[in-house]
């Protein structure tokens, strides 16, 4: 089969004729169909010193997927062949005491596809039952594609927030920070307000239903107009940038909750007695999808039809466009981009 490979410790990735993978008892093989590509891919792609310190390879890139079920192990009940699924892609043990306390997305013994083993940049891949998630018939495999990155969205907007009747500042409108917007609409926020230093990103974040979308040099006379000078009840950090993360604490409104998506790429100084204790703020770091809550709660808003993810996908390309594909991610110009595999 085709699969897009990390194949050394350096800088790309090579489009190799690698064997379809076997599957133990307990897994399912998923030929892939669709595949998200994200900020992670570019990572070990350009093997920064986060890929270095992490990856071994070779291995095959990619942990966003969607695809139909092939085989099953001998073990798995509940997945026939033919199934159209997605799949969390965070392989945990199941046995630690956070998974056995409803914690598997912080699992220490977490092993990631693409990243600590074959991933889905490929016509098949090997996954365990357990990790296998249904997708309604109406669902496409693109959209199936970037459940991933959509689950982000979902557990940082909706764990421990109250959105409805809420004032929401995004700050960052990547990907996730685009279906953050249209999830906190969703889920009837009264105001959301978006802050990117990207102007094509932040024609998104309105496409997807954001109230302001502005510069983040705009951000504070907005969040002061919309609030009487309150400040939001909820900011989601979806950028990592430190300007963006001290906008974050001085937009969100005393006793308010800011939720921390974005990950800054080195320690930065942040001064806690004024940004945060004074002020009363709680903070939840977030990390990848609650299991399988996220997912249970994602299903049901494209359910409802009040939430659609579609406007996001800008770019397609097949497998063979990967140099493409990393180009139009690091120019910005991009919302999401899909691996489209037929
Ligand atoms: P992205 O890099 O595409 O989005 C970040 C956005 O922030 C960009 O659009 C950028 O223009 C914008 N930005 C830059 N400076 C800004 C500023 N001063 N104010 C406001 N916005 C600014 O990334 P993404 O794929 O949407 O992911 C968002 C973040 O979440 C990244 O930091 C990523 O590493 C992180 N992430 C975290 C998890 C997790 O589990 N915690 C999972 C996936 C991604
Ligand atoms: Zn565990």
């Amino acid at each position: 089969m085709k699969a897009l490979v990390k194949e050394s410790a350096a800088p790309g990735f090579v489009l190799r004729d690698v064997p379809i993978p076997s599957i133990l008892d307990n897994e399912v093989l998923i030929r892939v169909r669709a595949a998200g590509v994200c900020g992670t891919d570019v990572h070990i792609f350009d093997w920064d010193d986060w890929a270095a310190g992490r990856c071994k390879p070779p291995f095959t890139v990619g942990h966003e997927f969607a695809g139909e079920v092939a085989e099953v192990g001998k073990l798995v009940t509940d997945v026939k062949v033919g199934d159209r699924v997605t799949a969390e892609g965070h392989i945990v043990c199941g046995r630690c005491h956070l998974c056995r306390t409803g914690n598997a997305h912080v699992c220490p013994n977490t092993r990631i596809i693409g990243v600590d083993r074959n991933g889905c940049f490929a016509e098949y891949i090997a996954m365990p039952a357990t990790n296998v998630w249904h997708l309604d018939d109406n669902i496409p495999f693109e959209i199936g594609g970037i459940h991933d990155p959509m689950g982000n969205a979902f557990h940082t907007a909706l764990h421990g927030t109250e959105i409805p009747g809420a004032t929401v500042l995004v700050t960052g409108c990547g990907p996730i920070g685009i279906f953050a917007v249209g999830i906190c609409v969703a889920a009837g926020a009264s105001r959301v307000i978006a802050s990117d230093v990207n102007p094509r990103r932040l024609a998104l974040a309105r496409q997807m239903g954001a109230h302001d979308a502005v510069a983040p040099a705009d951000l504070s006379a907005t969040v002061d107009r919309a609030t009487e000078g309150l400040g939001v009840d909820v900011v989601l950090e979806m950028s990592g940038v430190p300007a963006a993360i001290h906008q974050a604490f001085a937009e969100v409104r005393d006793g308010g909750r800011v939720q921390m998506l974005g990950i800054p790429s080195k320690p930065f100084e942040i001064n806690l007695a004024t940004e945060i204790i004074f002020n009363g703020i709680t903070i939840y770091g977030v990390v990848g999808r609650r299991m399988y809550d996220t997912w249970i709660q994602m299903t049901q808003f494209l359910r409802s039809g009040k939430f659609d993810p579609a406007p996001v996908i800008t770019h397609r390309f097949p497998l063979e466009g990967f140099g493409e594909a990393m180009h139009v991610i690091k120019s910005g110009d991009a919302g999401k981009v899909v691996f489209v595999l037929d």
